[in-house]
């Protein structure tokens, strides 16, 4: 049977955002929550099932093809298991039973950076597009490898963790345990602790005045808010990011050849001149004949989770029931 909707559930380390979601990716109705990080596996899952019954209330179950679940962990997309989670106590957790023994439903489970990469796949930036990459910059660096129209899972389906990629051997600490990670450089935590140094000398006062006056309470936001308002220093420090950023994804175009990389989460959908400079690197490094990838902006802000998750439970129950997408 052809169903009319799925729930796409996108499970962040500060928010948990689901939708009922058409086919078509119109976005039905949804609902928000925070999410409570300390609280454990059952506090969060307890919290999924809430927002799950307030999107579905009202619809028939046959009407629901299935949930999709983004959550940001490492899936083993096969087994459908979490392998490893840095920023909610997750890991080893069987989230994938543990809702479904809640509610009615078919739940299928991927990385968050691939549902977002799903979502502009089917209804974004990238519709369309077969081959791309797609960078999520938010609290940490998600990423999803788009080859040949498909997500590109890898032999364990833990592929695709662009974040996570060496740009310089013995750099900065990366959340996950690494070194000089794209995150080390990219992630909240590493454009926080840039701002906070410049805060300190006179140059960053602007970055300063937007924490308050505080240099130890500048955040990420602090320093794209005061790039944004045009001062120099917080430009500079994300344009730095920028061609960080480029010079990492030169590998990835050298090696892939993709039509298109798309930058979304938080930071990168705020900042058009980081992402201009990434092009700009790519574009100045990348071996002749692939140089005409273009690096663009998200489209679908923060819905991009909600609807790829969506999408995939339409094509798994799509495939349960032997239909073509
Ligand atoms: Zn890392």
């Amino acid at each position: 049977m052809r169903t009319t909707y799925a729930i796409g559930v996108d499970v962040g380390g500060t928010r948990i955002a689901t939708g009922l979601v058409e086919r078509k990716g119109r976005m039905i109705k949804e609902a928000r929550a925070l999410t409570p990080r300390d609280s454990g596996p059952f506090g969060i899952v307890d919290a999924i099932i809430d927002l799950i019954s307030e999107v579905s209330s009202g619809v028939h179950p046959s009407e629901i093809a299935g949930i999709g679940m983004g959550l940001p962990a490492q899936i083993d997309f096969l087994r459908q298991t979490v392998e490893f989670c840095t920023n909610l106590p997750l890991a080893g957790v069987d989230m994938r039973s543990l809702t479904m023994s809640r509610v009615r439903y078919p739940v299928t489970i991927d990385n968050d950076g691939n549902c977002a990469g799903i979502g502009e796949s089917r209804f974004g930036a990238a519709k369309g597009v077969r081959d791309f990459i797609m960078l999520t910059l938010g609290t940490g660096v998600g990423g999803a490898l788009f080859l040949s129209g498909e997500p590109y899972r890898g032999s364990r389906g833990l592929a695709a963790e662009v974040g996570h990629m060496v740009v310089q051997l013995d750099g900065p600490p990366c959340p996950c345990g690494g070194k000089g990670h794209i995150e080390s450089f990219l992630g909240r935590p590493a454009l926080s602790v840039a701002g906070q140094e410049a805060a300190q000398s006179f140059r960053g006062r602007a970055i300063r005045e937007e924490a308050g006056g505080d240099a130890e309470r500048v955040t990420a936001e602090h320093v794209v808010n005061a790039a944004l308002k045009g001062d120099e220093v917080a430009r500079e420090i994300l344009i730095e990011a920028g061609a960080v950023l480029g010079e990492a994804l030169v590998g990835l175009v050298n090696l892939l050849n993709p039509k298109l990389i798309v930058v979304g989460g938080g930071i990168g959908e705020s900042c058009g001149f980081l992402v201009d400079r990434a092009a700009e690197v790519i574009d100045e490094h990348a071996l002749a004949g692939r140089r005409d990838v273009r690096v663009i902006q998200a489209e679908l802000g923060n819905d991009a989770g909600v609807l790829g998750a969506a999408a995939l439970a339409f094509d798994e129950h799509d495939s349960r029931e032997g239909l073509h997408r």
